[in-house]
């Protein structure tokens, strides 16, 4: 049976991303920045970026430039924003009074022990652990705690008897009973606005129309909604997007490789690469397209189609996706962007004019093989040092000593007398010596790319010895053979 159609947004809605800037943004943050960007896009709607730093603690300045800068490299531009709580605090402090004013709080005076009591006990008789603070002190009670330097905290007053019913677009109606969800805390003994209450104002204060965010906020919204009512706004619609989790099902975290934006693009992934794979969190356009360009997503992404189930972050899978744009692109932008990369990482910094140059050269030849740019130093980085032999390719030069000399000898003396010294030239000459000789190419190949670069993997051999030029690339095969020999004599 065919699933009930899901509704899907239509008019142009106010969304917003609403990070808590307290560390990178990653994945899962950027996935949620992606959804809600797109629903702006897809609808010609606005999309708000609201940093949520009423933490004053964990938040830091580095980490909001750091999401900043993570947003703007992935091309998700906001139109409104940034706003910060930290600078919205009389917003919240007229809220909370008109709250009080409306009698929807309360001021609460147990202390953290009284309140773990409270919760231990409901444990031990089954019931769920929440707190509602007690009412009916006496004023001689309020007195005595004033006069102890207690200050209260301020709780909303949920209605126990009461239900919350939430239609959230992936998850459809979500019920909540009052009776697992506590008095909250809206303003904590200091003054200062929780979580729930920031975000309820914001949300109205904001006109944000639609809520795209992650499922572990669930327990959070009929909270919101409550504050929300009980100010007079309308709360706006709703979807929880699944939870992500790495090929493990685990949680996704650290241990799951880059995890974080900024990783992603140290580690050579293009952002139109990131995008497309983060899209693909918890949405699909038909089950099995997997290559979307950014516009494409904005056409095709619809809430309707956001997956009820965890999603998992294949790090494989984006350098699979990231792997087939370097492919896609011309020698020429491929090129723009490996020097991009390698002016971003420092590489190309610390080698002048002559090291771009060499960059510049050897791109076409990596542009089939790299999944990520950062590969660029696997596949090429050889050319940038002396040579240098990897214990792998020296036990595969070692292996049989003699054999190696001969065809590594065999190639030394055929390109001695090559000219000009190009692809095609030396490419005729190898292959008609391996033919000479009765070597398979493998036999007769692996052996002279070891000899030139002191790798196992590398840039086609045949290109490897033109990038090199005649006299680099003839001096390391005479420096190899003369290794060789000497382990041979010995
Ligand atoms: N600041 C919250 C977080 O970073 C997001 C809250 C929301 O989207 O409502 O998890």
């Amino acid at each position: 049976m065919a699933p009930p159609q899901r509704r899907d947004i239509t008019t142009p809605a106010r969304v917003r991303f609403a990070p808590s800037p307290t560390g990178n943004l990653h994945v899962g943050g950027a996935r949620t920045a992606l959804f809600n960007w797109l629903v702006a896009r897809h609808t010609g709607g606005t999309f708000i970026l609201r940093m949520e730093d009423t933490d004053r603690e964990r938040s830091t300045p580095e980490s909001e430039a750091q999401v900043l800068r993570a947003m703007s490299w992935l091309g998700l531009d906001w139109d409104e924003g940034p706003f910060r709580q930290s600078e919205r605090d009389d917003v919240y402090r007229d809220a909370i009074d008109r709250l009080k004013a409306a009698g929807a709080v309360y001021e609460a005076w147990e202390t953290p022990e009284e309140l773990e009591a409270q919760r231990a006990e409901a444990r031990a008789n089954k019931r769920a652990p929440v707190v509602r603070g007690r009412r009916d002190w006496s004023e001689a009670d309020i007195e005595g705690f004033r006069a102890e330097g207690r200050q209260p905290a301020w709780r909303f007053a949920v209605d126990p008897e009461g239900t919350t019913v939430i239609d959230d677009y992936v998850r459809g109606d979500v019920t909540f009973a009052h009776t697992s969800i506590e008095d909250f805390v809206v303003a904590r003994s200091d003054g200062t606005p929780t979580y729930n209450l920031a975000a309820a104002v914001d949300d109205v204060d904001m006109g944000i129309t639609h809520v795209l965010r992650g499922e572990d906020h669930l327990s959070n919204t009929p909270k919101q909604v409550m504050v929300m009512r009980a100010l007079g706004g309308t709360p706006p619609e709703y979807a929880h997007i699944p939870l992500i989790l790495g090929p493990d099902k685990k949680r996704l975290s650290k241990r799951h490789g880059a995890a974080s934006v900024e990783d992603l693009r140290d580690e050579g992934y293009l952002p139109e690469a990131v995008i497309n794979a983060i899209a693909l969190l918890g949405w699909s356009f038909d089950d099995k397209t997997t290559m979307f360009t950014t516009e494409e997503l904005i056409e095709r992404f619809s809430v309707s189609r956001i997956s009820k189930s965890p999603a998992v972050f294949d790090m494989k899978k984006t350098q699979v996706i990231n792997g087939r744009y370097l492919r896609r692109m011309s020698d020429d932008d491929f090129t723009e962007v490996l020097l991009e990369h390698l002016t971003h990482t420092g590489f190309l910094a610390e080698g002048g004019p002559e090291r771009e140059a060499l960059v510049r050269r050897t791109a076409p030849s990596v542009k089939r093989k790299l999944s990520t740019l950062e590969e660029f130093h696997v596949l090429a980085g050889w050319l940038f040092t002396p040579l240098e032999m990897d214990p792998e390719a020296w036990a595969s030069l070692t292996e049989d000593v003699r054999h190696s000399i001969q065809v590594i000898g065999a190639g030394l003396g055929r390109l001695e007398i090559v000219e000009p010294f190009t692809i095609d030239t030396v490419k005729e000459v190898l292959q008609d010596q391996l033919h000479i000789l009765g070597e398979d190419a493998r036999g007769f190949l692996e052996p002279q790319r070891a000899a030139i670069t002191g790798k196992k993997v590398s840039t086609g051999i045949y290109e490897s010895l033109v990038l090199l030029g005649k006299d680099e690339a003839l001096r390391r095969y005479r420096a190899t053979l003369a290794r060789l020999a000497e382990v041979w004599v010995a």
